[in-house]
């Protein structure tokens, strides 16, 4: 039998659970189905639909009054950049260790396709092939369930319990599908600034990401929840081929669109190569193999063997992305006229990085696949060229990694928990100088042949979903109580010098002459027998 290597600790041991009743959960239902009919769409870095974000921020100001309506002491709401918005929660305890939840506003375009309703009616309808009901559009799986379903479970807790106990972060970004620089990056710079004026370091990030999954592992029958600890770099990169122009009557053997046509094959056949072992992937194998049908647990169970055999599964479906840096012609430009030979043919590369490369050599490997010097390779200066992120830790014994494994386990209680690697982009690339551990997950339920609903036609969460989707951040905030680190007892050199006598929390011995910062108050300070005050001192507490 292979044992997983995770260990669940149960660190809330009389889980509270919000009980919503079937009205509640439509209500809830309702509020997502509105968030969607505004069409905040993303288009590129310089476009984005303004007037929707600004009638979106409408929208959750009057639906969510208790946060933003600034009655609660203990909530804070910055605008950033206008249209981003970062909510700071302060605890009832204080803390110096806070936590970031995030989600994004913004949606993708819609691409050509047909959809079976309007992709931004927010219709909630009964699907009849499987009796689920659904919430429906663009946003419904990314992100704006994210954003609806943290509003809404911390507005349930505070009606419920009144102030959190440990301080934590709301991160919305208004600009994630093109890079997040005007959102999150701006984000970043003002949370950098409250975190370093409340004397704070964040624990753990938790963003979207992957999702819980139902029958995507070969050979595993149960759903996994997936959650990204690393998440793949990203560069785009341009093929050019020149030529000389003429006219089509004389062509030469090859003509630029030719050559370049023969790249393009190259690339997509030979592709990037397999670093299957050599990152989070083996550890994803390892975490889900004693849950896998036999044949699988076989191979799963003794990768140092089987590795090779495994490696050629996962290259059939989806899930080979989770083994290699990807690629992907997106682009491609040619010729101007049916009798003119083109003078140059181009096309773009976009290529998501696996933790195991590097931009460098994934560049490269292309120079390699193509074999051609009238190709020429170039990396292109893209808003979001990225190397992949760092791994964040998830031993059993990682305490943040837990509170997130625990809340999984509260909602999801039949999933198969499992690290892995994130294959698409996220804000958080903004904020990884602020915290080591940052991991890209949503609760959001995901079959087979759901996968192409994302940034796809015909995007729906089910109702219940969504519920769980609630019910998953309240737990998360209240199992991330188990973790508070209190902030250390300050004594500032101004309370000596100001009030007298001075009057501690509690008893502190004096046994050393106290050194303080003396700053300008040289004079004031040096004046001040020390003896005066009727405290003692132990040691290392200024
Ligand atoms: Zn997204």
């Amino acid at each position: 039998m292979v044992e997983s290597p995770f260990v669940l600790k149960n660190i809330d041991t009389r889980p509270k659970f919000m009980n919503a009743s079937a009205q509640e959960i439509q209500k809830r239902a309702h509020s997502l189905g509105t968030a969607i009919t505004f069409q905040t769409i993303s288009y590129n870095s310089s476009y984005t639909n303004i007037t929707a974000l600004e009638e979106f921020h409408t929208f959750l100001r009057e639906k969510y009054d208790l946060i933003f309506g600034g009655s609660l002491s203990f909530v804070n709401v910055q605008e950033v950049n206008t249209h981003s918005l970062l909510i700071r929660v302060e605890g009832q305890r204080p803390t110096k260790n806070p936590f970031l939840l995030c989600g994004h506003m913004d949606v993708v375009p819609i691409a050509s396709g047909q959809w079976a309703r309007h992709p931004f009616s927010g219709d909630i309808y009964r699907d009849e092939s499987d009796g689920e009901e659904y919430i429906f559009g663009r946003g419904a799986i990314d992100n704006k369930q994210a954003v609806i379903g943290l509003l809404e479970a911390l507005t349930y807790l505070i009606e419920k319990e009144g102030q959190p106990q440990r301080t934590f972060y709301m991160a919305f970004g208004h600009d994630e599908e093109v890079g997040g620089k005007q959102g999150a990056g701006f984000i970043a710079r003002k949370l950098e600034e409250s975190l370093n004026k409340e004397n704070e370091k964040l624990s753990f990030i938790l963003d979207e990401g992957m999702f819980v999954m139902d029958g995507v592992f070969p050979g595993v029958s149960d759903p996994v929840a997936y959650v990204g600890v690393v998440e793949k770099g990203f560069i785009d990169v341009s093929l050019t081929v020149n030529g000389d122009p003429g006219h089509s009557s004389s062509p030469p053997k090859e003509t630029t669109i030719g050559i370049l046509a023969k790249a393009i094959t190259n690339l997509e056949e030979k592709q990037q190569p397999s670093r299957f072992g050599s990152s989070v992937e083996y550890d994803t194998m390892k975490y889900v193999a004693p849950h896998a049908s036999f044949g699988y647990k076989l191979i799963l169970g003794n990768l140092w063997l089987f590795s090779s055999i495994l490696s050629s599964i996962l290259s059939k479906g989806s899930t080979d992305a989770i083994q290699r840096t990807t690629t992907a012609v997106t682009i491609i430009k040619g010729g101007i006229k049916s009798n003119v030979l083109p003078s140059e043919a181009s096309a773009v590369v976009n290529h998501r990085i696996h933790p195991a490369d590097t931009i460098e050599t994934v560049i490269a490997q292309d120079i390699k696949n193509i074999n051609d010097d009238r190709v020429q390779v170039t990396l292109m200066d893209t808003f979001d060229a990225s190397e992949a992120t760092p791994v964040s830790p998830y031993d059993s014994d990682f305490v943040p990694f837990q509170i997130i494994a625990n809340s999984i386990h509260d909602v999801f209680n039949n999933a198969i928990l499992s690290p892995g690697v994130m294959l698409g982009g996220t804000d958080t690339k903004h904020y990884l100088h602020l915290c080591d551990a940052v991991y890209r997950f949503q609760p959001v339920r995901l079959s087979k042949s759901d996968i192409p609903r994302f940034h796809g036609t015909d995007e729906r969460i089910s109702v219940k979903n969504f519920n769980q989707v609630i019910e998953f951040y309240y737990r998360l905030i209240h199992n991330a109580n188990f973790d508070i680190e209190e902030k250390p007892m300050e004594i500032k050199a101004a309370s000596l010098l100001e009030e007298k006598p001075v009057v501690l929390n509690k008893p502190v011995v004096l046994n050393k002459p106290v050194v303080l910062d003396k700053g300008n108050n040289d004079e004031v300070f040096n004046a001040l027998p020390i003896e005066d005050y009727d405290i003692d001192y132990e040691g290392s507490g200024l």
